[in-house]
């Protein structure tokens, strides 16, 4: 399975980063050995001292497509659910500054904790609120109202590219309150009110 993500699909996120809102989605992917499932520990890694949590609302792929149109997308994805894209800001913000790609910032192991799924087949993809507690306060809040590139486009942007296959995954994108985490932090991901994921940081 394959692991997209989308970076700047939030407004206020790519502004308190001081990046321009993107023409097209900016995609990057990670690994399958970057997933952490049943809530299982996040370790910090000795080569970062700036880890960031950003929130994110999940995809799931329930069909093979490639070359989807925005207005059949769909019909690709069928579940919903919440995961965490960390990332190592000090070494993005200098792969960044030098023009390299990002995957050493973002797709190192244990980088994409992934919650649980929800149906979404009858559900208004709209207005979807989200948002993340640390030790109990909340600090990201999100609303897929507030997307740049809607699910729909962003299907059918990747598998222009990509074929999608089932059990492919899409965090499509945080919104602005990312922060450093430390050990001992407790993160908590809700969808509208109801907690999705929960990662200790160790
Ligand atoms: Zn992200």
């Amino acid at each position: 399975m394959k692991i997209f993500c989308v970076g700047r699909n939030y407004s206020e996120h790519a502004k308190e980063l001081g990046n321009a809102v993107p023409e097209n989605p900016v995609i990057f992917s990670k690994p399958d050995t970057a997933l952490l499932k049943n809530n299982e520990p996040f370790y910090l890694p000795s080569f970062s001292n700036d880890i960031h949590h950003e929130v994110e609302l999940v995809i799931r792929i329930n069909k093979v497509g490639k070359k989807i149109q925005e207005q059949f997308a769909r019909n690709y994805f069928n579940e919903i659910g919440l995961g965490i894209d960390f990332t190592a800001r000090d070494i993005q913000t200098h792969l960044k500054a030098k023009g390299l790609p990002w995957e050493l910032a973002k797709a190192f192991d244990g980088s994409a904790p992934i919650g649980n799924f929800i149906n979404i087949e009858n559900k208004d993809l709209s207005t979807i609120h989200f948002s993340l507690k640390k030790n109990g306060e909340i600090v990201q809040q999100g609303n897929s109202h507030d997307m740049i590139f809607s699910f729909e486009k962003i299907v059918a942007f990747i598998s222009n590219y990509f074929t999608l296959k089932v059990g492919d995954l899409i965090y499509t994108g945080t919104p602005s309150g990312v922060a450093a985490v430390k050990i001992g932090d407790k993160l908590e991901g809700f969808i509208e009110n109801d907690l999705m994921l929960s990662c200790e940081v160790k």
